[in-house]
């Protein structure tokens, strides 16, 4: 009775819109989890996205167009009522035009967009406020390349300052013989690359972050991630580490969102070292593949947390609702249909397990390596869970195991 009426307090401190319009730039897999969240809020979404029949078209408006082209987000700004993104790599002056022109409320900031997407200056950002980041410089020269290996030792990471996902901008540099080659892969100097010292991590978190207009963050439950080949694989929650360390990593993703403006989920990925150190590795500035697990396993998910940060509403509480949660990303195994086939047989499987939830993304294009869908399973604890997992994918449990 008491927590009830503190609820409707607060809903009508805030005043909810009637008839909010979210526009989001990106309708690919995000932005379709993201409306079908916000059709149980009553708030439709519009995306902008280039790709006709995009994922999230059939549970949002579609405009047709770049989300690269300032006319465009213009026109699509002028028709929603807070306009966010399912994508960092946005040109943040134009979301400061429409901003100013139009005064369309821009969630997160495209000031935070800005920093978010250089990932040196990201680094820079987060190092400056004391959050703990592996040491990195710049790299604009071969003097600097060299000196970067001087400092760091090999292996050594290099990394794409700019327009980087699912590890496509990174090189790992084995040794002196392999820099200049791997400069070249990455594009050359003036590209844009920066170096940083190898984290041997034994396990990789992530925590989703929501932050609210107010300033006020609040985290969901930190999870374990897998990646293989640099591309997220699957997710565990809770992550398989001491209730003290998952505290910390919390604090640490908090403290990370927290020297961020604007309101928005945040998805802060982190290495575990050997030594129980955390070192941030990096920030998305909207909801994440390793929060995906929130929509069956959390009391809100990070497309609820999302929605309501940017909307001004009140944010409520994230915690897991179940015992363990692993999400197993379906990732195409070759370009063209039959990148899909084992695909299709992991899906039936799931089909028939308890406990796991299937998402089918619905793109026209499949290649080796796309994120095609996921599956999400619950259960009561995390033997069930495993079990669970292996039933659906016997090579994914193996891997998790
Ligand atoms: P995402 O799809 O998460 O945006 P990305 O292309 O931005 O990926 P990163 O997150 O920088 O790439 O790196 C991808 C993966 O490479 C990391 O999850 C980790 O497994 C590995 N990695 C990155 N940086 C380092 C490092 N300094 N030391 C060791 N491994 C690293
Ligand atoms: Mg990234
Ligand atoms: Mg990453």
């Amino acid at each position: 009775m008491e927590s009830s009426e503190k609820h409707s307090t607060a809903i009508s401190d805030v005043g909810l819109p009637r008839a909010a319009v979210v526009g989001v730039l990106g309708g690919g897999q995000l932005g379709k989890m993201l409306a079908t969240e916000a059709a149980k809020m009553g708030v439709r979404v519009k995306v902008l996205d280039p790709t006709p029949d995009c994922p999230a078209s059939v549970v949002a408006e579609q405009m047709l167009g770049s989300f690269r082209d300032p006319d465009m987000i213009r026109q699509f700004a002028a028709g929603v009522d807070v306009l966010t993104v399912e994508i960092e790599h946005i040109d943040a002056d134009a979301l400061e035009a429409v901003q100013a022109e139009l005064g369309v409320n821009v969630e997160p900031l495209p000031a935070t967009l800005r920093i978010i997407q250089d990932k040196l200056l990201q680094k820079e950002h987060f190092a400056a406020a004391g959050v703990p980041v592996a040491d990195f410089r710049g790299v604009a020269s071969a003097v600097d390349a060299d000196e970067a290996a001087a400092d760091f030792g090999f292996p050594l990471m290099l990394k794409s300052r700019r327009l980087a996902y699912d590890g496509r901008g990174n090189a790992v540099v084995a040794s002196a013989d392999a820099l200049t080659a791997a400069v070249e892969a990455l594009g050359g100097y003036a590209h844009g690359l920066y170096a940083e010292r190898w984290a041997p991590f034994t396990k990789e978190l992530a925590v989703m972050v929501a932050r609210a207009r107010s300033g006020e963050v609040t985290a969901f439950p930190v999870v374990e991630t897998l990646h293989v080949d640099s591309i997220l694989l699957a997710t565990e929650a809770p992550a398989r580490i001491p209730a003290a360390l998952r505290d910390r990593a919390r604090g640490v993703a908090e403290r990370a969102v927290a020297c961020l403006d604007g309101a928005g989920v945040f998805g802060v990925e982190m290495f575990l070292l050997p030594d129980g150190r955390l070192l941030l590795n990096e920030v998305a500035p909207r909801p994440h593949n390793s929060g995906h697990y929130t929509i069956e396993a959390c009391a809100a998910s990070q497309y609820a947390l999302h929605l309501r940060a940017v909307l001004g509403w009140p944010l409520g509480s994230p915690e897991l609702a179940v015992g363990c949660s692993i999400m197993l990303n379906i990732l195409g195994e070759a370009d063209g249909e039959e990148g899909m086939v084992r695909a299709h047989e992991v899906m039936a499987h799931a089909y028939a397990v308890p406990g796991a939830s299937v998402h089918w993304y619905g793109k026209r294009e499949v290649a080796v390596q796309r994120k095609l869908g996921h599956v999400t399973i619950v259960a009561p604890d995390a033997a069930t869970a495993h079990r669970r997992l292996a039933a659906v994918d016997a090579r994914a449990g193996a891997l998790l195991s």
